[in-house]
């Protein structure tokens, strides 16, 4: 079987003890495994804060970039192979898996086009300069470079874009990267550390990848690292804690899960575009990657009146989605990404069951390889409901990472607002109207918590992602459950990996300094 190893201090090491063994989700055999036991990880950091780090900042904005898109091509260039690993080892379907490796080159060239409009120096201004008392006396806030290391946990859901996004941004903030995947879908990411340390593209030390547990890697960092987690609220929760991690006031960026609303207007008639968009949206977040995207929509709110529509609506496109092994002919939808995560989502299910209906349930057949029966991770759509404007405290407290969502039937748009902000903070919420009151309505009523709108409407029918893609130059991040945290967005993502300075003096020389 193969061995991952973590390439740690410029070089390829494997773990010691017992092995983590990575499956294919949808027949449940081994593909590979790794270890992190024993790997010196203090050595690995202050190996690239000290080679990597100053290597990295040597080259401008402009040679940063010109790396970031060198690699978004290699990825491009070795895609077939990487989405061959998503269908191996995590269960995607091909859509599914060029999704996910799409995303990381088009991040990485989003990235690279944005550092061609950056200062030829080492910072970046941030504001204009101010006045201070005196004409002579006048302040700046810039943004420089840290000398640590972005040490990025990710989630298993999206092992190369989930990679890429957090990397771009710290590579062109002059940052290393020791990136961690999740364990049980770490195949592709494996694939990807080897193509990006093999090609030499970027300067010895700003790249390291650790495969398997993240054993004692947090006890590791200090107040110059800047620690980017993606995944479950309870290990969001529990990193936070880490004394060691207080005690430093370690930057800490956390992207947790998020219970998605998505919202449709008492304007949108059955049958028109909106309403057409809408029910693509919300299949199209139940069954893509089988409902495990952190943006995925969890909560349908419709007006009472079109509960039966877009009930019929979505049980016609669900019925048409056949499930099973992405390797047989024909399969639209893979399995859950390991057996402990469809234990997850069997258990929030039947909480959510305790406050919803069973609106409509998938077969429990699943096309599987020949000698395969009975074997995968897999885990049929269920459509929940509740009565019109139900109390319902678990749809809005349990997130089901699964190809799962609830519609809740609102009265009035008013309670429906109330409802949605019941989520606690979310990645991203859709309103779907043409109906430009509401929309100034609902939009001052559900901002505040989540970190993204997307605004569904006829204008933009047949050209949108959908509200489930994040974008390079949209944030990414949401409040309360959904981390507090914000990635992407541009440069916004990239000055969380810079300090802010304010610098404060005779005018004149804060403008040579700051060239
Ligand atoms: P998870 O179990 O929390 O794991 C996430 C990552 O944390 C993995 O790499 C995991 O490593 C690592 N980890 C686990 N325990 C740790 C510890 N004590 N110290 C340091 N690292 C630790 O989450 P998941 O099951 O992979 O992902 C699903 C969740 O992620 C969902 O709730 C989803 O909503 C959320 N998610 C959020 C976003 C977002 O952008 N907001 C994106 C994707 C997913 P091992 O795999 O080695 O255990």
């Amino acid at each position: 079987m193969k061995t991952l190893r973590s390439f740690l201090s410029g070089e390829w090491v494997a773990g010691t003890g017992k092995p983590a063994v990575l499956v294919n989700p949808a027949t449940e055999e081994a593909v590979a495994e790794t270890s992190s036991e024993g790997l010196d990880l203090k050595a690995a950091l202050a190996y690239a804060r000290d080679v990597g780090g100053p290597a990295l900042r040597d080259l401008s904005f402009a040679e940063r970039g010109e790396r970031l898109q060198s690699l978004a091509d290699l990825i491009h260039e070795h895609r077939d192979e990487l989405i061959e690993c998503g269908l191996v080892n995590a269960g995607n379907t091909r859509g599914d898996a060029k999704f996910d490796v799409d995303g990381a080159s088009a991040t990485l060239h989003a990235y690279a086009e944005l550092a061609k409009t950056l200062p030829a120096g080492p910072w970046l201004p941030d504001g204009e300069p101010v006045e201070i008392g005196s004409k002579r006396l006048a302040g700046r806030h810039v943004f420089v470079p840290l000398e640590g290391v972005g040490v990025h946990i990710n989630a298993f859901n999206f092992p190369a874009w989930g990679m890429m996004e957090k990397a771009a941004c710290a590579w062109l903030a002059g940052l290393p990267v020791l990136t961690k995947p999740a364990t049980a879908t770490a195949l592709m990411a494996h694939r990807l550390a080897e193509l990006v340390a093999e090609s030499e593209i970027l300067p010895v030390g700003t790249f390291s990848c650790l495969t398997g547990p993240a054993a004692d890697l947090l006890d590791h960092v200090d107040e110059r690292d800047v620690v980017a987690f993606t995944g479950s609220n309870d290990t969001g929760a529990w990193i936070r804690q880490i004394e060691h991690v207080r005690s430093k006031s370690v930057r800490l960026n956390v992207e947790a899960d998020s219970l998605n609303a998505a919202l449709l207007g008492p304007d949108v008639e059955p049958g028109s575009e909106t309403f057409d968009l809408f029910v693509g949206d919300v299949y199209r977040d139940m069954t893509q990657k089988a409902g495990q995207k952190c943006t995925a929509i969890r909560r349908v709110f419709v007006p009472e009146g079109r509960l039966d529509a877009i009930r019929e609506a979505l049980v016609e496109r669900l019925e048409g989605t056949v499930i099973g092994d992405p390797a047989v002919d024909g399969v639209r939808m893979g399995p859950i990404a390991s057996a402990s995560a469809l234990k997850a989502v069997r258990s929030g299910l039947e909480k959510l069951e305790q406050d919803a209906k069973v609106a409509w349930r998938g077969e429990e057949s699943f096309k599987t390889r020949d000698g395969f029966e009975g074997k995968g991770f897999f885990q049929a759509p269920v459509l929940l409901e509740t009565a019109t404007d139900a109390d319902a405290p678990h749809v809005h407290s349990v997130e089901v990472f699964g190809p799962s969502t609830t519609l809740l039937p609102y009265s009035a748009p008013t309670a429906a607002y109330a409802a949605v902000k019941r989520g606690g903070g979310g990645l991203v919420c859709s309103i779907h109207t043409d109906d430009r009151t509401f929309l100034q309505e609902a939009v001052r009523s559900v901002a505040s918590a989540h970190g993204r709108l997307y605004l569904g409407s006829k204008k933009m029918a047949g050209g949108a992602p959908g509200p489930g893609t994040a974008l390079a130059p949209l944030q990414h991040g949401g409040p309360g459950r959904a981390g507090g945290g914000s990635e992407l967005g541009g440069l916004r993502g990239v000055v969380h990996n810079m300090q802010r300075v304010a610098l404060q003096g005779y005018g004149p020389l804060l403008d040579w300094l700051a060239k």
